[in-house]
């Protein structure tokens, strides 16, 4: 069957126009997988690579440096398409900086070599066949780039996709181009015979050439690296990078113990169970930047010596046949990797080169770097850093993944870089004109970032406006309020008292888990040896104890006989297994017979399987929940040691107050606040109490709140902090150090912050909140849950902020942002859909029962019409 598949394969390569070396590779690889290769490189056949020789401690001369250069060639691997990052197309055509395209850059970049240097320095890419034409459509705008008697590109060879079931090739009539593939980049030593272009190449005096990826503008022809191959003879070199942690995945060089040869590992090609050896980035330090320099001559002669097979490993890629569908069927790809090859000659070396030699562009993560101000292009094109210091980290939501998405929501150009350490951005806002990130950047549920924002910039300490002119954004009031707050004291706190809170400390296993050798199941505890053959024909075993849970057996089993065992029991001394009393006739005392052999170890839990004493069972900064404390209480721990719990004392001013239950006089209402803040404490992790409401007078609040705060960890008013002749909180408090603010935001302008001083100098912060229902409210979800949250330790600290459509439209106060109230649910799409209430008045309680969310409308924003995207924050985890 799978014969049949090699020769309909080959069929098919001939039919293409393909030469017999690609036909020849083919075969070979076909073999490799028919026979089950695997193409691993077990740890124990290697040795980490020796010390290898430095690019900074090479010193060449102009003379050498030209000498080698006017014997090289420049070859790019430009085969991809970037579909990982959304396209279509050649990747190489993508603008990635000032206008250029991978192509121009690398182009400019030859360009400027051959001037500086005065060498010819040909340029060729080996493209795929779906990439030439728009690649050389590019080229074609640098008439001087051509050398006389080569080509600019040539085509790698391509091989048919294959099914799984049985090695034929894949039949895929809607695009049946798609049924091809490339071999992989290792498959450019046969394009380049099969091309004719490695003979054109010597037959033009040139002896060596340079092979690195399109998509890596580090990948320059560097002089120093040239002559340092040739001064040694070298017949192959591979440039390594130092390896950081976040090149755990990329391949690395090492020896191999059997002839000495580099050899090239990559991902596939690690053995099962080696994943460990192969992340450590201390055993194996560099990785393979996939720059290689090839002395031609030298493969000229392998090539012929080896009829066009040079047998490198084989890496078996699965993909769906349209990669864009992951709906279509699976397929085979074979392929081989470039710098494999290193095994092939002897003598291969590695240099050490900078980490500016690598800098491939793979996700639009990389592609918001390069194309910022953190780098520029200097004359020659290269690529440069602004700064010394670290490339920036950024992390762009999934939305900016591909180019398309990723350069609407960039419309006037990336941000600025040049001062920002890490950029994270959760949501998908669109970037306004002239953004600049400085040092860390976390941007979370913006709808749109306004032109020449500034992000990340540490504010400077806000003061409260003097006056009734100017007001505060909510995330200034929101961070001064927490650049105030510590995590709460921690505190040995009993299980039942900890859920929710977070764990201060790694805890350790006191004991093992199990505790000692159990059985599994109800059943007989025996040797195991006693019943062998008792599949064939049942052996009788003789009883000689009984062992439930908790007992603590004192006999031994010995050869022929058995216990009676329970779940949970322990083992007495001598059985090695259980036998399940389903196998047996599961008699009580006397003889049992067992109808079925068993093996050491069977059915029993052995000590220190699960937990071995000494080992972290828990550890600081997790969340105590339901199985946190099973783990604890397993493990003989009554308690863990977590941030306390924090107090909140709710208070309530207003003289118009009632205690629900009670009758109204004229003018009165039920205090609602109290309850409503008590249970949204409670509900964010806090413990809280209600204090009677106090009604309008300054003493009667300073008298309470002296009281208070002995015990509380945080205080909570509402009411009495606008502009209205008994708002006492704000006159009461004003003089104590608690700032009253306006905030921009719509319902809940008037705020009220500040650290009360308790016995000791204890300092208790105290959030004055607006009276109206709703504006208390959303004060609590905005300020204070956060605040709790901070206390806590819990993270994140804020609700994350969810895309939803907008049934009905609303507005809004220019310069506010609004948190209105909404009932959110999922569209059959799976969309969220926000329903507005009708009464988005700050007194309407029962519209703020029935709703689920808040949605939340810019401060630029005035006007959003149905079926708009607003962020919302859901309040209930069902929604
Ligand atoms: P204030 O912020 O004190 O001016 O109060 C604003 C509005 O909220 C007034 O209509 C008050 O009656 C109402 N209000 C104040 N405190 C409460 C409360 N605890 N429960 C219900 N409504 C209140
Ligand atoms: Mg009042």
């Amino acid at each position: 069957m799978t014969d049949q598949g090699l020769r309909a394969s080959v069929d098919l390569m001939r039919q293409r126009g393909l030469g017999p070396e690609a036909i020849r590779v083919f075969e070979h690889y076909y073999e490799q997988l028919k026979g089950g290769a695997q193409g691993t490189i077990p740890e124990d056949s290697i040795e980490p690579l020796r010390e290898v020789q430095r690019l900074r401690e090479v010193s060449v001369s102009d003379e050498e440096a030209r000498a080698a250069l006017s014997q090289t060639a420049i070859i790019k691997l430009n085969g991809g398409l970037g579909t990982g990052m959304g396209m279509t197309g050649a990747k190489s055509a993508l603008e990635v900086k000032d206008g250029l395209t991978f192509l121009d850059i690398i182009a400019q970049q030859v360009l400027a070599l051959r001037e500086r240097w005065d060498v010819e320095l040909p340029l060729v890419l080996m493209n795929s066949f779906r990439t030439s034409e728009e690649s050389l459509e590019i080229l074609s705008k640098y008439p001087d780039l051509p050398v006389e008697g080569l080509p600019l590109d040539f085509i790698q060879n391509a091989e048919p996709k294959l099914c799984p079931e049985d090695l034929t090739p894949v039949q895929w009539p809607a695009d049946p181009e798609l049924e091809w593939c490339p071999p992989g980049h290792g498959d450019i030593y046969v394009s380049l015979v099969t091309s004719g272009v490695l003979d054109a190449l010597l037959d033009k005096g040139i002896r060596y050439a340079f092979l690195s990826n399109s998509d890596n503008l580090g990948a320059t022809c560097d002089p120093e690296v040239a002559a340092w191959m040739v001064a040694h003879g070298l017949p192959f070199v591979a440039e390594v990078c130092k390896r950081t942690k976040s090149d755990r995945k990329g391949g690395h060089l090492a020896v191999r113990k059997a002839d000495g040869r580099i050899v090239l590992r990559d991902t596939a090609m690690v053995a099962e169970g080696e994943e460990r050896f192969f992340r450590d980035i201390k055993r194996h330090d560099t990785f393979n930047a996939n720059n290689i320099w090839i002395d031609l001559r030298v493969l000229r002669e392998r090539m012929t010596e080896m009829q066009g097979v040079l047998g490198l490993p084989i890496i078996v890629n699965r993909k769906n046949v349209d990669p864009a569908d992951p709906a279509s069927p699976e397929v085979i790809q074979m392929e081989s990797a470039m710098g494999t090859a290193i095994e092939v000659f002897e003598g291969s070396e590695a240099i050490l080169v900078p980490r500016s030699r690598f800098r491939p562009v793979k996700t639009t993560n990389d592609l918001l770097v390069i194309r910022s101000d953190f780098f520029s292009l200097d004359e020659s094109y290269h690529v440069v850093a602004a700064g010394d210091g670290p490339e920036p980290f950024v992390d762009l939501d999934s939305a900016y993944r591909f180019v398309p998405n990723f350069e609407k929501r960039f419309p006037h150009g990336v941000p600025s870089m040049k001062e920002c350490t890490s950029l994270r951005v959760i949501g998908d806002p669109v970037f306004g004109r002239n953004v600049r990130c400085v040092g860390e950047v976390l941007i979370d549920g913006y709808r749109r970032v306004l032109d020449d924002a500034v992000l990340g910039e540490l504010p400077t300490p806000v003061a409260p406006p003097a006056s009734g002119t100017g007001l505060r954004t909510v995330d200034e009031h929101l961070k001064a309020i927490l650049s105030t707050l510590q995590p709460s004291p921690t505190q040995f706190t009993p299980l039942t008292e900890a859920l929710g809170l977070v764990v201060a400390r790694d805890v350790r296993a006191k004991v093992d888990l199990p505790h000692f050798d159990n059985s599994s199941m109800d059943g007989y505890a025996v040797q195991a040896a006693s019943l062998e053959g008792a599949d064939g024909s049942p052996v009788r075993l003789r009883i000689v104890g009984e062992v439930a849970a908790g007992g603590d057996p004192t006999f031994t089993v010995q050869p022929g006989e058995a216990a009676r065992i329970m779940t949970g029991a322990p083992l007495p001394a001598g059985a090695d297994a259980v036998i399940a009393v389903e196998d047996t006739d599961g008699a009580a005392t006397g003889e049992v017979e067992c109808r079925a052999a068993t093996r050491p170890g069977r059915y029993v839990r052995p000590r220190g399987e699960d937990v071995a004493t000494g080992a972290v069972i828990v550890s600081a900064g997790e969340v105590v929940g339901a199985r946190t404390v099973a783990l604890l209480a397993a493990c003989g721990h009554a308690g863990v040691e977590v941030h306390r719990r924090p107090h909140v004392v709710v208070l309530s001013t207003g003289a118009e107050l009632v205690e629900p239950g009670k009758p109204l006089g004229p003018g009165q209402i039920h205090d609602s606040n109290s309850f409503m803040l008590w249970a949204a404490a409670v509900g964010a992790g806090a413990s809280a109490e209600i204090r009677a409401a106090v009604g309008d007078s300054e003493d009667e609040l300073l008298d309470v709140l002296d009281e208070v705060v002995a015990e509380a960890d945080a205080v909570i008013t509402s009411g009495g902090v606008s502009m209205g002749a008994y708002d006492v909180v704000k006159s009461a408090l004003k003089g104590e150090g608690i700032d009253f603010v306006k905030v921009a935001m719509q319902p809940g302008k008037p705020q009220g912050y500040g650290l009360l001083t308790g016995p000791g100098g204890r300092r208790v912060p105290i959030f004055a909140l607006p009276g109206n229902p709703v504006s208390s409210f959303v004060s609590f979800e905005v300020f204070v849950r956060p605040a709790l949250r901070r206390l806590m330790r819990l993270s994140p600290e804020k609700r994350r902020l969810r895309p939803a459509t907008l049934i009905s439209g609303v507005e809004s106060f220019e310069g506010r942002r609004q948190f209105g109230r909404a009932v959110v649910s999922r569209s059959a799409e799976g969309t969220l859909v926000a329903v507005p209430v009708a009464g988005q008045g700050s007194h309407f309680v029962a519209d703020l029962s029935r709703a689920n969310a808040l949605f939340v409308v810019p401060e630029d924003v005035t006007e959003l019409v149905a079926g708009e995207v607003v962020d919302v924050l859901v309040l209930d985890q069902e929604a």
